[in-house]
């Protein structure tokens, strides 16, 4: 669709720049400009004339020839001035009265030259002087026509005006020699004519063309720097503007630059479609357009990312174009009678203080919104220093990853999920810990993005698999694993069979594996991740769908997708956000998991509080601090032996 319009503009103007059947104004001034050029020629051709008069009025000594002269020298002063007084590249005078200017002059100069020749003749003023005063006449007729071809009618009038009054002169002497000149002068009207008029198409056209190419090309320059979808920059037409306006900058200007991001912008695509996302992008755009001050430059970025470029006054103001920016695309959108909600997080980077160039100033703008996204989204984030150092520490962690896992720096802990009816142990979820030489403990949230972002997880991901199957094995036989996966392990080639070849070498029952998806995972609707699941649920493996409640939450995936289990986020049980409205999630949740026949876990408990409030809820399942934190494997065999022992005691007595 888009591609059409494109189409469509490129042939409109195709059709504008092939219209060349009228001169365009900007081709005649250039071919008027021809006259102008190199007034060295004019003035030889001045000073021959003038000379050749003066000797033949010296040597026929004839007054009427000496005030020939005088004319002559007054008209070529006049012209040689006009010539340097009105530049025509300066632009100022208008293209039509350079031409009557010079037509003036011109005509004057050559009948003047003419009846000059002309006169030579009826006064008889001698053989030699009248050939000299003729060739000089009808040399200078030839030779303007030929240079003044750029202005065909002018070079044709110069070349009458010369030849007219030698011509009539020889009508009147009317001797045969004289006659023959005058057929000899006719003769040079059609011949020069026909030179001149060929001339002057060759040089109107190919000064047309030209001019057609060189706008041809402005234009697709134009086209390659736009985005086809909103109409803003695209990458290249940032790079452009940004190389325009720091060439621009002195010690006062203030520049911020400002990358924004949608979040979550890949699901309003996979759910509604693409042209739904497109008006959605148009929509953004238009806003932004709006709240950024004159004088900003927008870009598209590729799919849902912006950056808008634009002057400040100081940091304040940039604080509150970012708001501006911030609410303007948080405001509901409206399409087709649908609203749609969508989010941004922004990363501001200001010039001077964040960078003198246009690369440091988007690479710290894209620093900031890094850390405004892993912050939690729809945030903005303005750079500072320390962010270079997480990106040093992250590209660290990138470095040292691979060799972690072979060092044996890495290992998984266990934490409990518990029965929340009779405190029983279902469950352990296996977490991943990095016992850093230097560094210390290191979270899985900073390193675990590291290793998707790298590629690491594939591999990450399979030694813990295998080393959680393997723990698992040794515990009593109804007790489960549950083993996070990144999306990117679950599309890597041969994902499902890596799994079941963990469980094999480590002799654990599929149905003792269950695997911990994100919703993440399905917004990309991708035929591996549907085939990944329905190999392993034959297999009887369990899918549970973690941080539910964080992401889209639709309840589409839960329909599609066979899950044995919901995991409710832990924002839901803790934190600014908990009160009357997390609880009737809480219990919606649980009510539609009960009636499924699913567990619903609860993350994050620490307090006994909590625990009542969830399983008052509905929730059957519980996992937090409050029964325990993540522990290795030794203390994991612990916990089981001792609740065997407790349950064993119970029994007793009873
Ligand atoms: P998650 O899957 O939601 O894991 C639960 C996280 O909540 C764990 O953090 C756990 O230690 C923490 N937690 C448990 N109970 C409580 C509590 O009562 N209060 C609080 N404040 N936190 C609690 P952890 O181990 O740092 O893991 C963070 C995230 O890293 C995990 O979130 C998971 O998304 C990812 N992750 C951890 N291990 C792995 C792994 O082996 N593979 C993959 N792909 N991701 C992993
Ligand atoms: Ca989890
Ligand atoms: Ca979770």
């Amino acid at each position: 669709m888009a591609g059409d319009k494109h189409l469509t503009r490129l042939r409109d103007l195709y059709a504008h720049h092939t219209r060349t059947d009228k001169l365009s104004e900007r081709v005649k001034h250039t071919l008027v400009r021809t006259l102008y050029t190199q007034p060295a020629s004019l003035a030889i051709g001045a000073i021959n004339g003038i000379a050749s008069t003066f000797i033949a009025a010296w040597a026929a000594n004839l007054n009427v020839l000496y005030g020939g002269c005088v004319i002559l020298t007054v008209i070529a002063i006049a012209r040689l001035a006009a010539a340097i007084r009105l530049s025509p590249d300066e632009g100022k005078t208008s293209t039509r009265t350079l031409e009557v200017i010079y037509e003036v002059g011109a005509f004057s100069y050559a009948f003047v030259l003419g009846l000059i020749a002309a006169l030579t003749l009826l006064t008889q003023a001698g053989v030699a002087i009248e050939v000299l005063m003729v060739t000089n006449a009808a040399c200078y007729g030839v030779g303007i026509c030929a240079r003044n071809a750029g202005r065909p009618q002018i070079a044709m009038g110069q070349l009458f005006l010369t030849c007219l009054p030698i011509m009539a002169a020889s009508l009147w002497i009317g001797t045969l020699p004289f006659i023959a000149l005058f057929f000899t002068m006719l003769l040079l009207f059609p011949a020069m004519m026909s030179i001149t008029f060929n001339v002057f198409k060759v040089l109107r056209d190919s000064i047309s063309a030209a001019e057609t190419s060189a706008e041809l090309a402005e234009k697709m320059q134009r086209l390659a720097r736009t985005d086809v979808v909103t109409g803003l920059a695209n990458r290249a037409g940032l790079n452009h503007a940004m190389v325009e306006t720091m060439a621009a900058v002195n010690e006062d200007t203030r520049i911020a630059v400002i990358w924004i991001d949608l979040d979550r912008f890949k699901e309003v695509n996979d759910l509604l479609g693409h042209p739904v996302g497109d008006r959605v992008l148009i929509e953004v755009s238009r806003r932004l357009r709006e709240v950024t001050p004159e004088g900003s430059t927008i870009a598209r970025f590729g799919g849902d990312e912006f950056i808008v470029c634009c002057p400040i006054v100081d940091r304040k103001h940039s604080e509150k174009i970012a708001s501006e920016i911030h609410a303007e695309i948080m405001r509901p959108i409206r399409i087709e009678g649908d609203r749609l909600e969508v989010r941004a997080s922004l990363g501001v980077a200001l010039l001077p203080e964040d960078g003198t160039d246009a690369d440091a100033l988007i690479q710290n703008a894209d620093q900031a919104l890094y850390h405004a996204k892993i912050g939690g989204r729809s945030q903005t984030r303005f750079f500072d220093q320390s962010m270079t150092r997480d990106l040093v520490r992250r590209r660290e962690i990138e470095g040292e990853l691979r060799a972690a896992i072979q060092r044996d720096e890495l290992s998984i802990f266990f934490q409990p999920i518990v029965d929340l009816q009779t405190g029983k142990i279902r469950t352990f979820e296996a977490l991943v810990r990095w016992f850093h030489p230097e560094k210390g403990e290191l979270r899985p949230d900073e390193f675990i993005p590291v290793a998707e972002e790298s590629g690491v997880i594939v591999t990450l991901g399979n030694w813990i698999t295998a080393q959680a199957a393997r723990a698992c094995a040794k515990w009593p036989e109804d007790v489960t694993i549950a083993v996070n996966l990144s999306p990117l392990q679950i599309k890597a080639p041969g994902a499902a069979l890596g799994i079941l070849s963990a469980l094999r070498d480590a002799n654990l029952d599929p149905s003792r594996l269950e695997l911990e998806v994100t919703e993440s995972l399905f917004v990309e609707d991708n035929h591996a991740t549907a085939s990944f699941i329905e190999d392993l649920s034959n297999e009887g493996v369990r899918f549970a769908l973690d941080d539910f409640g964080t992401g889209y939450s639709s309840l589409a995936y839960i329909n599609t997708f066979p899950f044995k289990k919901i995991k409710v986020d832990r924002s839901f049980v803790s934190g600014p956000n908990v009160g009357q409205k997390s609880d009737a999630i809480i219990r919606a949740v649980a009510e539609m998991g009960s009636r499924l026949g699913m567990d619903i876990v609860a993350e994050g408990l620490e307090t006994i509080e909590q625990v009542q409030a969830v399983r008052e809820a509905g929730c059957n399942l519980g996992q937090g601090y409050y029964f325990s934190r993540a522990v290795p494997d030794y203390l994991a065999a612990m916990l089981l032996a001792q609740e065997r022992a407790t349950l064993e005691q119970q029994r007793r007595i009873a």
